[in-house]
């Protein structure tokens, strides 16, 4: 029988996930998992991206190369994810409303992240309350602006649709749209909202907007699928990693007033690299979060 060693004045304890998350209490930036999946028109699973993002956000360096900034002089937090139960489409919109009206209440900065795309709608709406001016900006593959996808209003191919009925399709900025039906073209055209992924057409819509209250909603899709695959309805044609930062990095010092990253479905992507994708722009959206103009 041996003496267990001294404790060792030394030790560490792992930070649970994304290295340097605070206390609820202190954060400025509130990340939270939005991961469901219950109108995937393809193939569904984004409701495993939080567990996904998570564990490959044990590989990740704190410090972005892109940014220069180091995550660990940033007051965020990570509230885990929302119980959102399969299926219940009606209740979990509700409840991602209220838990994001309640993160806002605490006046911290909201990442939403994991799931299919309608779950940004409650978080757009969220943001709308609290800034009538409000601007989104989009980026995405596709154009999610179906009037109704099989007869459904509301579904991850409807959600922006559903976000300009209630903003203004004037204030919805989409760029990397590469697919949609002749229905969302035709309505894309008719109100504009196209913008090819460059630094140029950033530029110039952001100069339009001024200092007007921005809330970014990114599907990760946006992408290619050949450094991003693990998403339910991936669409070959997508920007590579480098002008997909380099669009983020055009939000700097803009009145971000909330972000998501979502449609990660992670069992499609057998290496992982898609999650470490969405853990690396997570951390990427924190450090752009905590210099937005307040
Ligand atoms: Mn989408
Ligand atoms: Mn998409």
């Amino acid at each position: 029988m041996h003496d267990l060693p001294p404790t060792s004045p030394t030790h560490e304890f792992v930070t649970p996930f994304f290295l340097g998350s605070c206390e609820p209490a202190e954060a400025d930036i509130a990340l939270f998992g939005v991961c469901w999946d219950g109108t995937s028109s393809f193939k569904a699973g984004s409701r495993f991206a939080g567990f996904a993002v998570r564990e490959a956000s044990f590989g990740m360096e704190e410090f972005s190369f892109y940014q220069q900034a180091s995550l660990l002089d940033i007051k965020y937090t990570d509230y885990g994810d929302l119980f959102l139960p399969p299926g219940q489409k009606g209740r979990v919109l509700e409840d991602i409303g209220s838990a994001v009206r309640e993160i806002r209440g605490k006046s911290q900065f909201p990442i939403a992240f994991g799931g299919e795309h309608l779950v940004a709608y409650p978080l757009v709406m969220a943001a709308h309350r609290d800034h009538p001016d409000l601007a989104v900006i989009h980026f995405d593959a596709h154009a999610d602006l179906r009037p109704d996808l099989w007869g459904d209003e509301w579904t991850h191919a409807t959600i922006l649709g559903r976000v300009a009925d209630k903003i203004g399709y004037e204030n919805l900025f989409q760029f990397g749209i590469r697919s949609g039906s002749k229905e969302e073209w035709d309505i894309a055209q008719q109100h504009g909202t196209l913008h090819p992924f460059t630094k140029e057409e950033i530029a110039k819509v952001l100069d339009s907007l001024g200092d007007r209250p921005i809330y970014l909603t990114c599907d990760m899709d946006v992408l290619d699928p050949s450094i991003y695959p693990g998403t339910g309805t991936p669409e070959p044609g997508g920007i590579d990693y480098a002008t997909f930062i380099g669009g983020l990095k055009q939000l700097k010092g803009r009145r971000l007033v909330g972000m998501d990253c979502l449609e990660l479905a992670p069992h499609y992507d057998p290496t992982g690299v898609s999650a470490i994708v969405m853990a690396k722009t997570l951390r990427e959206m924190i450090i752009l979060a905590s210099q937005r103009k307040r």
